[in-house]
């Protein structure tokens, strides 16, 4: 068994981090924030509100998600565009702050790592809740106005201005939800990804593991 949990803030560096640390170390990797969005995908397809909590706890029961790197189908549809649009990302937050749902999802996470003795997962809750274990505990952070930068370059938004205070308002709630909120753990190794190259951060990874 071995898992490496990588959280931190969105644009952070988490997926291309933990897409070529999991390369490296010929291990599997799973994106958690890409199974919050396809919930926040199917309760839009639903017309049902996604800061309806009973409702989109009831709906998450029976959702069929496959996750495979960024990419996800829910109930057998290939979501994997849409749950990167801007729709999905302005509901997910209401969403990710439902426990009923993020009782569900850790649950399948926790599977998803013990079916395959380990993986490489990243997200907002991984070392604090959903692998406190861990071998490794990494928790990236960057500047602001990179964070945007990368996102802007991800969707292709002209104004990274609206970009960055999209991003500021999700970080507010995702730090601040009563559910798991994202916080570094006390164990974590911090890492600054402002002007790093994804090599580098990797390198120093490796380095770090037991
Ligand atoms: O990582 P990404 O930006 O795709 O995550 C989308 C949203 O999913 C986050 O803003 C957060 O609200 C939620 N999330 C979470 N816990 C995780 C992963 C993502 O609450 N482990």
């Amino acid at each position: 068994m071995r898992v490496v949990a990588i959280d931190g803030p969105s644009g952070s560096g988490k997926s291309t981090v933990a897409r070529t640390l999991a390369a490296q170390l010929g291990l599997e990797y799973l994106d958690t924030g890409a199974m919050y969005r396809a919930v926040a995908f199917a309760a839009l397809q639903r017309n049902i509100d996604p800061a309806d909590a009973d409702t989109v706890a009831k709906l998450v029961q029976d959702l069929h998600l496959v996750t495979d790197g960024p990419n996800v189908t829910v109930d057998g549809v290939d979501a994997s565009v849409e749950i990167r649009g801007s729709e999905v990302t302005r509901a997910v937050s209401a969403v990710a702050a439902n426990p009923d749902v993020r009782r569900e999802l850790v649950s399948r996470q926790r599977e998803w790592i013990r079916t395959r003795s380990g993986g490489v997962v990243e997200g907002r809750d991984i070392g604090t809740e959903v692998w406190p274990d861990a071998d490794l505990k990494v928790y990236l952070t960057a500047d602001l106005s990179v964070r945007a930068a990368r996102r802007q370059q991800e969707i292709g938004a002209s104004n990274q201005h609206d970009v960055a205070a999209d991003l500021a308002r999700r970080d507010a709630k995702d730090s601040t939800r009563e559910a798991s909120p994202l916080t570094q753990a006390a164990d974590a190794v911090l890492i600054d990804t402002t002007g790093r190259t994804v090599e580098d951060i990797v390198a120093d990874l490796l380095g770090r593991l037991p």
